[in-house]
């Protein structure tokens, strides 16, 4: 690949959470940045939108925007305190939480934040897919035949991550997304009469092995999904959906309304976060909760300590992938690698009981896993922290 006359800074693939909040921070700090997105924004982007205090946390942090700001905004369209899980077969626990969970619809969301990161002074190529990355000469490649030069690369491009791939075929770093990849399908239906659906998130485990499902209200939508490991699930998902759907009295005709599906990285994360120059973000790292598949804040976070690798690395960027590593140790990988732990507890020897344990021990200590899920604590040994800030 030959050289472009620009040379940027930085070259960001992908304008989700995991790449603006990169291309924002860089951008403040004075970087030529260039972000390169396949799709023209607003875009649709399959997801739940459930965000926890840690996600509004470290917005904050970031972006100086509050709670209140976003919902002034219109970014969070939604907020619920009580919550609810059930097995199959019954109802295993309850609760309401001192901090209220938001929902956001990611058209918007992702908009908002790109928008940030053009305002702070990136250069943002929309509806222009890369299609190669040149890992020796950090270039990229468009599919328009435009080819981008810059000192550091950051892959933020989802799931089926092209430069993870292309570091996985140079073997720079060791894949292990077929172990660790699900596979998520989701609904949105309105949610009208309103009184007639639930006005609190459900999860429900045992309609699908190693992996869960939801219902969850999102302004004036029901957003109704279920995701679970692609290895463990050799059956179609659609028809274990379509069960899970038939079991809802608030959703009329399942088999009429379109399913769509996307991946999801479900413990596949690298322990390798790229080469060099070369850093991978977001759910292309494989940065999503492996128990609950919460990736919206991995993402921010992971783009967020991918942008202070570079700038702590501008005199060798070669040593940027170490900095990067050593900084997503304590908020992502220990975070990570005890989730991962608490899922093979809850598939691999809960499900025999009817989930029974888990309801009990959830009702023991309620608070202590909600703090947990919203970032107050850690999942190792559910220290009390806060996770953003680390
Ligand atoms: C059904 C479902 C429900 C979910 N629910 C939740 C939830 O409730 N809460 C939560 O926290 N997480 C949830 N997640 C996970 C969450 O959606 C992801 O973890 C999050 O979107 C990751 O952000 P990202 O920036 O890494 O990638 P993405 O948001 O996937 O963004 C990647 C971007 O890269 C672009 N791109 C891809 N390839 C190229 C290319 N070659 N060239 C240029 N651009 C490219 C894409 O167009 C896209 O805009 C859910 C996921 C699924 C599938």
């Amino acid at each position: 690949m030959e050289k472009s006359d620009i040379l940027y800074d930085a070259i960001i693939i992908g304008g989700g959470p995991a790449g603006s909040t990169a291309a924002y921070i860089l951008s403040k700090q004075g970087f030529r940045v260039l972000l390169a997105d396949r799709k023209t924004f607003p875009r649709p982007k399959l997801c739940a939108g459930l965000i926890t205090r840690k996600t509004t946390g470290i917005i904050e942090d970031i972006y100086g925007e509050n709670v209140n700001d976003l919902k002034a905004q219109g970014i969070i369209c939604h907020q619920t305190r009580d919550w609810a899980i059930h097995s199959r077969y019954r109802e295993l626990a309850r609760g309401r939480l001192d901090i209220p969970f938001s929902y956001v619809n990611r058209t918007m969301y992702d908009n908002f934040f790109l928008k940030k990161a053009k305002k702070a002074g990136t250069h943002v190529i929309e509806g222009e897919r890369v299609v190669s990355v040149d890992i020796v000469k950090t270039c990229v490649k468009t599919e328009k035949g435009r080819i981008f030069s810059g000192r550091f690369i950051i892959g933020a491009e989802g799931a089926a991550s092209m430069t993870r791939n292309v570091l996985a075929q140079s073997s720079l770093i060791t894949e292990n997304s077929r172990k660790g990849l699900a596979v998520a399908v989701e609904i949105a239906i309105d949610r009208h009469p309103p009184h007639y659906f639930p006005g609190h998130p459900l999860l429900y485990f045992g309609y699908i092995p190693w992996g869960y499902a939801w219902s969850f209200p999102s302004g004036d939508k029901q957003v109704i999904g279920m995701g679970g490991l692609i290895h463990k699930n050799d059956c179609d998902i659609k028809a274990r959906f379509y069960t899970f759907l038939n079991s809802l009295p608030y959703v009329k005709d399942p088999k009429k309304i379109q399913i769509k599906g996307h991946l999801l990285p479900y413990g596949n994360f690298l322990r390798q976060p790229g080469f060099k120059n070369i850093l991978l973000a977001g759910d292309a790292c494989g940065f999503a909760d492996p128990l609950l598949g919460e990736g919206i804040y991995y993402a921010h976070k992971s783009g967020q300590l991918a942008a202070r690798s570079i700038i702590e690395s501008l005199k060798s960027p070669e040593q940027a992938i170490s900095v990067y590593k050593k900084s997503l140790k304590k908020p992502v990988y220990i975070e990570l690698e005890h989730a991962k732990r608490c899922r093979w507890l809850l598939f691999s020897f809960l499900h025999h009981f009817d989930y029974r344990p888990f309801g009990v021990s959830m009702k023991i200590i309620t608070k202590r896993i909600e703090e947990t899920i919203q970032g107050l604590r850690s999942f190792r040994g559910m220290k009390k922290i806060e996770v953003w800030r680390t």
